[in-house]
């Protein structure tokens, strides 16, 4: 039997009997925004179901298997990738109304949320109990638990703390058919059977819907610091970053500037450092007040003649984050239109990385920017163009794909946050052997044998 094509009366009906009232839309214009992500391809959706109990997302998941009717997970809609577009039709299910912290235990360091709880709002939850949530994408104010789960979301502080993976601790999920299933639990080790919870993590939505997280949290750190470091070449810059790891400081971000991104900002607005600053590194270390004290007075010590040093204690460090957010607004100076990716090389590897994508831009006499987390390689690459000129648009696609071969030559990943979605699916055979495929396809099918949760999505 193929998958169904769209829903007929008794269908709708049913699915009305599980969500009355507002908790379900047929209207078009109602659905129009779940069709679309901030990957900005569209698709419109039979239905869009709201569910505020796992019992009602069972009951979905036990019909969608039945009929075989696509369910698409979403939250945010905040992925860039195109991950929740339901581009082969089928039932949205949003995961918003399911948005309660259940508990937070300062004993446990554990927190119990639903899916759709606002990543940035559990963390100041947290806060306020002495608590931290590390995990920190730059989308946390409106982005979710549960998306940042199933994205596997990381932040400027990966490089200390690392990524939402790491704060999983087990998961309540939904699989295909209806039955609920409990991966780990509010313990921080556990070594029993598969790790189903580091699977589920970074499978946007693929395997099975997530109620319930229960979360790592850590004691919150006492004080912070950060610095803006400007250099007049990047080997200076990134041989500073390197000294830094070398005398055995960890700190908890460390960004990348390159010259062009510099130029961009000082063209957009006022900047502090000189004109001859060619790169900088924006760097923040966090604990123990004296260790930060310690750790910024090493730092010091270790830089070889940069052209601007800023140090920024506790809340006043907004003034240097500041700069690093206007990157991207800034861009839009060199062009109207964006398109983006995400890539990893080893850290040892970052200067062929931004070298490399340097003499692209030039073969193609296209505006790149790369530019990011260079503590764990992990670099933002922006493509600045006119949309609107289709030589511009083939020249974009053309580099995009010398980019992603360069990133995998320097055995990197052609995507370290945001995924693969719909938008990286066309690439994910050049990272991933058909082997290695046919593993991921056969786990698939063990949770999903009917292909209805998300499909089309990742491989
Ligand atoms: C301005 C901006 C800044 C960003 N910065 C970062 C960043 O620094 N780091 C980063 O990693 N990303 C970043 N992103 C991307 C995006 O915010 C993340 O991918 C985020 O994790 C998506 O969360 P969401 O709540 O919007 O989920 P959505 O976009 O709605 O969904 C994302 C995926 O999760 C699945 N999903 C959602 N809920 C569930 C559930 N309950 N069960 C199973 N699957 C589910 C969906 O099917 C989809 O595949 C940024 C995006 C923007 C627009």
């Amino acid at each position: 039997m193929n998958r169904a094509t769209g829903l007929d009366r008794s269908r709708v009906k049913l699915l009305r009997d599980i969500f009355p009232g507002d908790s379900m839309t047929l209207a078009p214009e109602e659905m129009l925004i779940y069709g679309t992500d901030a990957g900005r391809q569209f698709s419109l959706p039979w239905a869009v179901v709201r569910p505020g109990e796992a019992t009602q997302v069972q009951e979905l998941m036990r019909l969608a298997h039945k009929d075989r009717i696509p369910v698409i997970p979403r939250a945010r809609g905040t992925n860039v990738v195109g991950a929740c577009v339901p581009d082969q039709g089928g039932i949205v299910l949003s995961c918003l109304r399911m948005n309660r912290i259940i508990s937070l235990d300062s004993q446990d360091f554990t927190a119990l949320v639903q899916p759709g709880v606002i990543t940035g709002e559990l963390a100041r939850k947290a806060g306020s109990m002495g608590l931290f949530y590390p995990p920190d994408p730059a989308s946390m104010r409106f982005s979710t638990i549960g998306g940042n789960i199933a994205t596997n979301a990381g932040g400027m502080s990966a490089v200390k703390y690392g990524v939402t993976r790491d704060y999983v601790l087990g998961l309540e999920l939904v699989l295909p058919g209806g039955d609920l299933i409990s991966t780990g639990g509010p313990v921080h080790k556990n070594v029993v059977g598969l790790d189903l919870t580091r699977l589920m993590v970074g499978s946007e939505g693929t395997l099975g819907v997530i109620v319930n997280a229960w979360l790592k949290l850590l004691p919150a750190p006492e004080y912070r610091a950060t610095m803006l470091v400007c250099f007049d070449n990047e080997d200076l810059a990134l041989g500073a970053a390197d000294d830094v790891f070398r005398r055995g400081i960890l700190p908890c971000a460390m960004e990348f500037l390159p010259r062009e991104v510099m130029e961009c900002l000082a063209e957009y607005g006022p900047v502090p450092w000189p004109g001859n600053s060619k790169s900088a590194l924006i760097i923040k270390v966090d604990g123990l007040k004296t260790c930060v004290e310690n750790h910024v007075e090493i730092i010091r010590r270790a830089l070889k003649g940069p052209t601007h040093l800023d140090l920024a204690l506790q809340d006043d460090d907004q003034r240097i984050w500041e700069l690093r957010r206007l990157i991207n607004p800034a861009s839009f100076t060199l062009g109207p239109d964006k398109a983006s990716d995400d890539v990893v090389v080893p850290r040892g590897k970052v200067l062929d990385a931004v070298r490399g994508i340097r003499n692209i831009s030039g073969k193609y006499s296209l505006q790149i920017l790369a530019f990011g987390h260079i503590g764990d390689g992990n670099l933002h690459v922006n493509y600045m163009y006119h949309a609107s000129d289709p030589r511009l648009g083939a020249k974009v696609t053309a580099a995009r794909r010398e980019v992603l071969r360069l990133v995998l030559d320097l055995g990197g990943s052609i995507s370290g946050e945001h995924g693969t979605g719909l938008s990286k699916r066309p690439f994910i055979s050049w990272q991933l052997s058909p082997r290695e495929l046919e593993v991921i396809r056969g786990i698939k099918k063990v949770f999903d044998p009917e292909g209805v949760l998300n499909p089309g999505k990742m491989w």
